[in-house]
């Protein structure tokens, strides 16, 4: 049996704040369209106090800014990309092309053609999400994408330095410092100053992930990659101490964030409600984390590994932190996440920050239809063909003309048909 212990905010509620920020996205959207770089200026004036001459950094600032940075975070920053670039290029390298021979004579192939030119959001409006960099960029230029343009809001009123030191790290072409849905409309629409790109890629927060829906079509995007959620699996194996450090170590992402605890203990989940109360106390940004929990944390309870499994799946949540005597069951069977961390030892922090594996991950449901972003998101397979002999010709020419007159396309069969005639030396009769 499964029963909910606690509930967060009615769907109809959530629903209602969806609609509100698509309405305030599809304004901002229609004004940028029409106004470009004005629009843009009065946007992250309005949204961010933002109203430098140029939203473009120069070489000179980035160095400058670059300057700030101890080198002790330098070198945290350097280790955290060279294990995203390892585990892309490793992910890249299981992205064959292929060229094969189907039939006699018959060749079919695809390449793996990088974006020529990709936009990497990083976010930055209530933390500066320095990891955000790694993960858009260094995947974006181990893919080969030529042109990367990065931006970030201000935070604070300014650039952070560790955020220009880890886009300039990863390799970005240009940097602008640009927030929310003005930095999305400019890099999918362009405007008198910022060229547009082809691909759209990066985390945010609800307006961010409701742009890039709005502007999917108009250029490509990774995913629905919106407020962070979490999904904690855990079992009596474990304490509510930790279970507790996990929901609420996400929870502080931002007050619209989900953190579920999914047990089949009565026990663990009582001691964890306990424990999340002590510990909002505590924490420094408990103020976010506990209206989080308030209207989006939930504590399920299953009796059977069946109902876990199957509950997780329904939940589809972007990360989920397994802790049970034995983690792989949920590899196995789950089918729906984001990304998975097997076993207490390692964490979601690990992966939003420094593992390897990328932090860019589907929300609200989207782990139904797609993994996060990874060094395949930004290459495009397509597909090539040839035949090398005039029997494979006029044999694959045969069955498509009669195929087309199936459907009724004679011009098609006739594209096919002639080709019978002139390496076969036969006609189709139809
Ligand atoms: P952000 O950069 O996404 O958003 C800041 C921008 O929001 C500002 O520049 C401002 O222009 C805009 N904004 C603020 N209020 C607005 C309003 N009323 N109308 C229109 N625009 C407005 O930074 P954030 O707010 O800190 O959010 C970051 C988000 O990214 C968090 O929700 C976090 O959970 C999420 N995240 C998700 C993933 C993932 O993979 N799913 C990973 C990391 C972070």
């Amino acid at each position: 049996m499964i029963e909910t212990l606690k509930q967060g905010r009615s769907d109809t509620a959530k629903a209602s704040d969806a609609s509100a920020v698509r309405m305030a996205v599809e304004g901002i959207l229609e004004a940028i369209e029409n106004r470009g770089d004005v629009a843009v200026r009065e946007y992250a004036a309005k949204f961010d106090g933002w109203s430098p001459e140029q939203f473009r950094l120069s070489r000179a600032e980035i160095d400058a800014l670059v300057a700030q940075v101890p080198a002790r975070d330098i070198e945290d920053i350097r280790f955290a990309q060279t294990q995203v670039r390892n585990f892309a290029m490793l992910q890249k390298a299981a992205l064959q092309d292929i060229e094969v021979e189907t039939l006699p004579g018959v060749v079919l192939g695809h390449r793996n053609i990088p974006m020529n030119s990709v936009g990497c959001y990083v976010p930055g409006g209530k933390y500066p999400l320095v990891a955000s960099a790694h993960m858009g960029i260094v995947t974006a230029k181990v893919a080969g994408v030529k042109r990367v343009v990065a931006m970030t809001p201000p935070f604070q009123g300014r650039p952070v330095p560790a955020v220009i030191a880890a886009m300039d790290m990863s390799g970005a072409d240009e940097i602008y410092i640009l927030g929310g849905v003005q930095a999305i409309a400019a890099m999918a629409i362009g405007t008198e100053t910022i060229a547009p790109v082809d691909f759209l890629v990066g985390p945010g927060n609800a307006y961010v992930a409701e742009a890039k829906r709005q502007l999917f079509g108009r250029v490509g995007i990774d995913l629905l990659a919106g407020p962070t959620e979490t999904l904690v699996i855990a079992d009596d194996s474990v304490d509510a101490e930790i279970c507790a450090t996990d929901l609420l170590g996400q929870a502080e992402h931002g007050v619209n964030s989900p953190a579920i605890l999914l047990t089949s203990s009565r026990s663990l989940a009582n001691a964890t409600l306990a424990e999340i109360e002590r510990l909002l106390t505590i924490l420094p940004t408990g103020e976010t984390a506990a209206k989080a929990w308030a209207d989006y944390g939930q504590v399920i309870l299953c009796d059977t590994e069946d109902e876990l499994v199957s509950e997780a799946n329904r939940i589809a949540s972007e990360h989920v932190q397994v802790m049970t005597r034995n983690p792989d069951v949920f590899l196995e069977r789950m089918t729906n996440y984001g990304a998975l961390f097997l076993g207490a030892r390692t964490n979601v922090a690990f992966g939003d920050k420094v593992i390897g594996t990328n932090h860019t991950l589907p929300t609200l449901g989207a782990a139904r239809y797609t993994g996060g972003l990874w060094v395949g998101k930004f290459m495009k397979t397509c597909t090539f063909q040839r035949i090398l002999t005039d029997e494979a010709s006029a044999m694959i020419g045969e069955y498509c003309s009669r195929l087309c007159v199936l459907e009724g396309f004679h011009g098609h069969a006739e594209q096919a048909n002639i080709r019978v005639r002139r390496f076969g030396g036969r006609n189709v009769p139809y």
